[in-house]
């Protein structure tokens, strides 16, 4: 067993950390203060894309490059702040020749490349509102979101664009322009009804003057994974810079000379916030990579790149893990010295997989599509309590509550409550895309409920319960899956587990658990009774799994997250939902 807690020590830290928590620190922060880091336009408004960019470009960073941009090959392209700037100004120029209007839609289908950059980024400039969308998506979800956004643009590639839209054009009235690329590079692309980027691009001005929308105007429109239900269309605006800049200095700890890696595609909300904004933001380069998981090649990136701070997902990290230490092992991480980790609870076994064979723990941070940026975070100088999500980042005020009729009712700690937000901060959704009393709901007084239940320690520490869909209640206790799914987990035969709970007459709902072996172990009666008892050894009876399947593999979305609700659904024989967002059927 391992201990409770790493501790750090800040002469251990190879630099001076950008947060390092205590009351003062705590007292001194001022969104006003950090906000001195951004110019804002010369006409006296923000632009998300202007501070992002333009703001590095106009300065003595203007050479800095802002992305690597890495190809299958093992070669890579720099570019810097200025071009950037340039690239974006033309891709601005090339929708405006286009009549496209500042509030129009543009949709970004882009493997990481890039054009994707670009697009985002002039779309931005242009004030647009931009929806990245995950290019693995097939035709299906790409149209219900392109309809539910009411997309007038679209930038994608020529093989995406035959693969997934060409048949779904005709159903997309909003979809006025289409802008295509070759995917290899090329400028020949000849498909009816669509624009060729290159050649626009190359036809386009290099000024551009921003528009001048301000930190309320819309900006992006995510959707959310899916995870309990239909994906929602949430909407951020270019008042975001505040909360990507100021979570990438504290909960990333990114510093100007940093090398930083986001794993996660823009299609989701971290591979936007984390993967274009808060990098440029704050001026570091960015390593681009847009190929499908390989651990090899991943170590390799790390190695080769000399990365400082990965951000990355507990699902890849489980992959990582199933492929071995000798495989890490076989690598040197000279200048990593920070990972941290978003999306679903990462296990303690993966805090310390991390410390014990990358040499750095793994460091949990909490947030959500419509939090739009990190809340609550395990930070760089502060010990790690493996399990939990950490402390909730300067000017984030959580709290615990229980939504009752007469009002919120405020929990102390080690009580298990929704975890709420006090609103509003600069990277607050604005609006679930065609349900706003869904919106109102999500709101009680000046507080934001996430729908995520959790507990504080004493310490302040936050651990994840559950999200309320998910949470168990068996014989009067509240059961969070995460717990149950740990345990299981330490066991040496368990790749992942996921439990749900089943109605009994009785107590309520049992504990069902699903678990996927790793490579080496097959399942048997004598392992599946031997899970069962180690579950009631470190559980207890009321909360250990009472029943318990062997999978191939458990359901997850495409941005990898245990899909808990198919398998209860499939467990009860109701209706699977919207599978819309889902890896790949089973
Ligand atoms: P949907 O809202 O469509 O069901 P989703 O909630 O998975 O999908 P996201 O906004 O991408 O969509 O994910 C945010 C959620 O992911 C959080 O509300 C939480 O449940 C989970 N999550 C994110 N980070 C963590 C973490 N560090 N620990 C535990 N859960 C996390
Ligand atoms: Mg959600």
């Amino acid at each position: 067993m391992h201990p409770p807690i790493i501790k750090k020590t800040l002469a251990h830290l190879p630099l001076a950390p950008n947060w390092v928590d205590s009351v003062q620190a705590r007292e001194a922060f001022s969104w006003q203060v950090e906000a001195s880091a951004l110019v804002g336009l010369p006409g006296g408004g923000l632009n998300l894309a202007y501070e992002a960019v333009d703001r590095h470009a106009q300065s003595a960073h203007r050479w800095h490059t802002a992305l690597r941009m890495l190809d299958r090959n093992g070669g890579s392209c720099d570019i810097s702040y200025a071009q950037l700037s340039i690239q974006s100004n033309r891709f601005a120029n090339v929708l405006k020749q286009l009549g496209v209007v500042p509030g129009e839609r543009l949709f970004v289908l882009c493997a990481r490349g890039l054009e994707l950059y670009l697009g985002v980024l002039g779309g931005l400039k242009l004030g647009c509102v931009v929806s990245p969308l995950f290019c693995a998506f097939g035709p299906e979800p790409i149209e219900t979101r392109l309809r539910l956004g009411e997309g007038s643009v679209l930038l994608t590639s020529e093989t995406l664009y035959r693969r997934k839209v060409a048949a779904i054009r005709e159903r997309l009235p909003a979809l006025k322009h289409v802008l295509l690329y070759d995917d290899n590079g090329g400028d020949t692309v000849c498909i009816d009804g669509t624009l060729n980027l290159h050649q626009l691009l190359m036809q386009a001005e290099e000024a551009f003057t921003v528009v001048n929308t301000t930190a309320d105007s819309p900006a992006l429109l995510h959707f959310t994974s899916g995870t309990t239900g239909t994906p929602k269309g949430v909407l951020h605006v270019h008042g975001a810079a505040l909360t990507h800049l100021v979570t990438g200095k504290y909960a990333l700890d990114l510093h100007p000379d940093d090398v930083y890696w986001c794993s996660a595609d823009p299609g989701w909300v971290t591979g936007t916030s984390y993967g274009i904004f808060a990098p440029l933001l704050l001026g570091v380069t960015s390593v681009v990579e847009g190929n499908e998981f390989d651990a090899e090649r991943w170590y390799r990136i790390l190695e080769g790149q000399q990365v400082t701070v990965w951000y990355t997902a507990p699902t890849a990290i489980r992959l990582l893990m199933k492929a071995g230490a000798a495989l890490a092992r076989s690598h040197r991480f000279a200048r990593l010295r920070f990972i941290a980790s978003v999306g679903e609870p990462l296990n303690p076994e993966a805090v310390w997989w991390g410390q014990e064979v990358l040499g750095l723990p793994i460091h949990d941070n909490w947030w959500q599509t419509e939090t739009g940026g990190i809340m609550i975070a395990n930070t760089v100088a502060m010990p790690i309590k493996p399990g939990s999500m950490g402390k909730p980042l300067p000017g984030v005020e959580a709290a615990i509550v229980a939504r009752e009729e007469k009002g919120l009712v405020f929990l102390g700690d080690n009580k298990v409550g929704d975890l709420a937000l006090k609103q509003p901060w600069p990277a607050m959704f604005r609006a679930y895309l065609g349900q706003e009393q869904r919106y109102r709901q999500c709101f009680v007084g000046e507080w934001y409920l996430s729908g995520d239940l959790v507990r504080r320690d004493a310490d302040g520490y936050y651990w994840f319960i559950g999200r309320s869909d998910d949470v168990i209640k068996s014989a009067g206790h509240l059961i969070g899956p995460f717990e149950v799914e740990n345990s299981l987990m330490e066991h040496p035969a368990v790749a992942e587990a996921a439990v749900i709970g089943k109605p009994d007459p009785m107590l309520g709902e049992t504990v069902k658990a699903f678990v996927s072996l790793k490579r080496g172990f097959i399942a048997s009666q004598a392992l599946h009774d031997e899970l069962l008892g180690h579950g009631r050894k470190r559980l207890g009876a009321v909360v250990a799994p009472k029943e318990l399947e062997f999978v191939q593999a458990l359901p997850h979305t495409r941005s990898g997250k245990l899909m808990r609700r198919l398998l209860k659904a499939r467990e009860l024989g109701l209706p699977e939902g919207d599978t819309s967002s889902m890896e790949s059927p089973s």
